[in-house]
């Protein structure tokens, strides 16, 4: 009934999913050895044991330096059926009325909030405020000042808060990122990002504004966002955008359907992208620079990521991006390891603060600046 799993097996993930297995430890083995890791393991309960949620806990067992310890759930016969299959002690496990107490709780450093996007910074806040590391998925809210809220709230007790982001540690991604860096593209131009599905069961909460906060947007369209903002290395500083709607029963008001929307950069480079729950066989980004070209095609489907540059076929390896994500959240809590592309809580207030203005800019039909700092 998931829409976003049924557009990801169509894709092909499923089936490439068992044979990427055995190479979820690629990253382990380049970042953190798998064999000879002896120092400290990042213990998360996840919260929302979900489609997505239940991805990530299957991704951890290859982790090295990150561990799923405990479960927050509204559904008592799941946390059963995860105790058996993970090997989770009873008193790791909560529900949403009493998830506070995890403060008291010494053997769980991170909860992991895995829940509909509505709910992520009511829940957030209450991990920060018990003490411990908050990671949310994408996106981090359903606005900028939730998303802030969310910050402030961490940084006030002293937690990190991380964001999902698990195309920042994707090796054809970041390949594309050196090189851009490099200057191996050029001057860049122009990106494009396309990043959509087919939505399926019109009752599921991604069709419900209060549990989404949005439509495809919130879903899918922010990795075009975010892919234009790490595929060009610069900040948008206007948007425009337009909206097409032709089932407005399924989507119903501040549901979006399809939005197009055009980004300018400082430099000159713009981007356009297109966002939407109505088409398939989407999920492709391009970078053109004056003196070469990227193409990620899929881009930020669980993988097998695929791309060529003028130079020919990306050839870095194949990872399972939860694993990895994982292992390299560890570094970044407890060894304030930088990533090449952040993935904290001010990041994701940049993406939520370019949702804002595209959908202010869909209602206006007007040109709106953005202003991220
Ligand atoms: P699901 O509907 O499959 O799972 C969400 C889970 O949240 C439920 O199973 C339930 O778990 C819990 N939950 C708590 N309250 C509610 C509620 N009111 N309605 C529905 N569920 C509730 O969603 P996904 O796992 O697909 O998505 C969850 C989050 O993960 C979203 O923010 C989404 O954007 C993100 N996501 C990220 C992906 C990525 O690649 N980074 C991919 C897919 C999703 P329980 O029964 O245990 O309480």
């Amino acid at each position: 009934m998931n829409s976003r799993r049924d557009f990801l097996q169509k894709i092909g993930v499923s089936a490439l999913a068992l044979h990427l297995a055995p190479l979820a430890g690629w990253a382990n083995n380049t970042t953190n050895n798998e064999k000879t890791y002896d120092g400290k393991v990042l213990r998360v309960a996840i919260m929302g044991l979900g489609s997505y949620g239940t991805r990530v806990a299957e991704a951890m067992q290859s982790c090295t330096k990150a561990k799923l310890v405990g479960v927050i759930s509204g559904t008592p016969s799941k946390v059963k059926a995860w105790q058996s299959k993970y090997g989770i002690p009873e008193k790791n496990c909560y529900n949403y009325e009493n998830f506070d107490n995890i403060k008291n709780n010494p053997d769980i450093d991170a909860v992991y909030v895995i829940t509909p996007n509505g709910l992520h910074h009511d829940q957030v806040i209450r991990v920060a405020k018990a003490g411990k590391h908050a990671i949310s998925e994408k996106p981090m809210s359903v606005n900028a000042q939730q998303g802030q809220e969310m910050v402030d709230a961490c940084k006030k007790a002293g937690v990190k808060l991380l964001v999902g982001y698990r195309m920042h540690f994707e090796p054809k991604t970041l390949e594309v990122i050196r090189m851009r860096q490099a200057g191996e593209f050029g001057k860049i131009m122009f990106f494009q990002g396309q990043c959509g599905f087919t939505i399926g069961d019109p009752t599921q909460w991604r069709l419900n504004k209060q549990l989404a906060g949005g439509g495809a947007m919130m879903d899918i369209g922010i990795y075009a966002i975010n892919g234009s903002r790490y595929m060009t290395g610069e900040e948008p500083i206007w948007v425009t955008a337009q909206e097409t709607k032709t089932d407005h029963e399924k989507f119903k008001e501040g549901v979006d359907e399809t939005i197009q929307f055009q980004f300018g950069f400082p430099s000159g480079a713009v981007a356009s992208c297109l966002s939407t729950y109505n088409m398939n066989n989407l999920d492709r980004f391009f970078l053109d620079g004056d003196k070469g070209f990227a193409e990620l095609q899929p881009s930020t489907g669980y993988g097998p990521i695929q791309g060529r540059t003028h130079k020919g076929e990306l050839t870095q390896p194949i990872t399972t991006h939860q694993t990895v994500q994982m292992d390299e959240f560890a570094g970044i809590i407890f060894d304030n390891k930088k990533p090449v592309v952040p993935v904290d809580g001010e990041e994701a207030v940049k993406d939520l603060k370019i949702i804002d203005a595209i959908y202010q800019a869909v209602k206006t039909g007007k040109k709106v600046d953005i202003k991220l700092s």
